[in-house]
């Protein structure tokens, strides 16, 4: 059993609330076996695009200093 995270209502397991139309988030099972809902993905997916920026950004700050160094 679960609550309705909109209505309140008590749902049995499913994917769809019955009394509001809620679609609850399903949690997705990974390869370790942990349980992971569709948002705590989502959060990841941010992250490791946030690093890869942060990690270009850092690797052309680098490529300039070195070509102004250079010259
Ligand atoms: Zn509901």
């Amino acid at each position: 059993m679960r609550i309705c995270p909109r209505c309140g209502a008590l749902q049995p397991e499913g994917t769809q609330c019955a009394a509001c139309g809620f679609k609850f988030e399903q949690p997705l099972q990974t390869t370790q076996g942990t349980r992971v809902t569709v948002s705590q993905l989502r959060d990841y997916a941010l992250l490791i695009v946030g690093l890869a920026l942060i990690l270009m950004l850092a690797f052309a700050a680098i490529v300039v200093s070195c070509v102004l160094i250079a010259r």
